[in-house]
């Protein structure tokens, strides 16, 4: 029997620590091409994927402002990093046979088509993979918040967002804390009240307002991807009030 998607159209969050290695930081071309076969089982699943993609793995904006860098120009290389990961990520696709296209919120148009809303979802229609570069475009934000913003724009029904060795929200560092709490279910009241760090208060507030469910999971074990556009119950899901 086929499969069928819980989703038709999600927004995949991969931060950029997700396609570092065990090193940390770079980009592991293994990771990425495991990456890139998770998205294709689900686009063979006939699910709608638009990537929004992060770039702790190369430059955080927060990093250089308190190295003493001016915080808007170290979010603007912040943002530049998140196109070479955007980059990346559509070779390993394209290996695959996967149609992609990269949007950047920044124009440079030998590189990227420029993001336009109505083309993205157009795009998507055709089974296209689209990664968002280069966050919204603005400093002071977080790629977090990119996703949640076209999310919205593009009435995704779910962030996807895949985590690097965590599988979902606790209430406390797993990694620091051994009896730490996974939830199963949470809502962004309770993100923004206790100040768990799932995201940003700007990406919780943004998703909480526009109602699109949040799910947290583990992107370590492959085909958890494709676990969670089925329904399956992994991570924590993170909706409503
Ligand atoms: N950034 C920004 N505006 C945006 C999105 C990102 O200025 O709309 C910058 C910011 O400096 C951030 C960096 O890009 O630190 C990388 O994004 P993020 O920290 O969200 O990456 P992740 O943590 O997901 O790897």
């Amino acid at each position: 029997m086929r499969q069928s998607a819980k989703y038709n159209r999600v927004v995949l969050k991969l931060s950029g620590e997700a396609l570092a290695g065990d090193v940390g930081y770079g980009i592991d071309p293994k990771i990425i091409e495991s990456i890139a076969h998770q998205i294709k089982e689900i686009v063979e699943l006939g699910v709608e994927v638009a990537v929004v993609v992060g770039a702790g793995n190369i430059w955080r904006g927060k990093t250089g402002s308190e190295m003493g860098m001016d915080r808007a120009t170290a979010d603007y290389m912040g943002m530049l990093a998140t196109v070479m990961n955007a980059l990346a990520l559509q070779d390993g696709l394209e290996k695959l046979d996967v149609e992609t296209r990269v949007q950047s919120s920044i124009e440079m148009r030998q590189v990227a088509e420029p993001y336009i809303r109505r083309r993205a979802i157009r795009h998507l229609e055709k089974k296209r993979v689209v990664i968002f570069a280069a966050g919204t475009g603005n400093p002071y934000f977080s790629t977090d918040t990119t996703a949640a913003l076209r999310a919205a724009e593009i009435e995704a029904e779910v962030i996807l967002m895949a985590k690097n060795n965590v599988d979902g929200v606790y209430n406390a560092d797993p990694r620091v804390v051994k009896d730490a709490k996974k939830y199963t279910e949470l809502s962004y009241l309770d993100i923004l009240n206790e100040g768990l760090g799932v995201m940003d208060s700007t990406a919780s507030s943004l998703c909480m307002d526009n109602q699109i469910p949040l799910l947290v999971f583990s992107i370590t074990e492959p085909g958890n991807i494709k676990k969670a556009v089925l329904g399956e119950n992994i991570g924590t899901i993170v909706r409503g009030k």
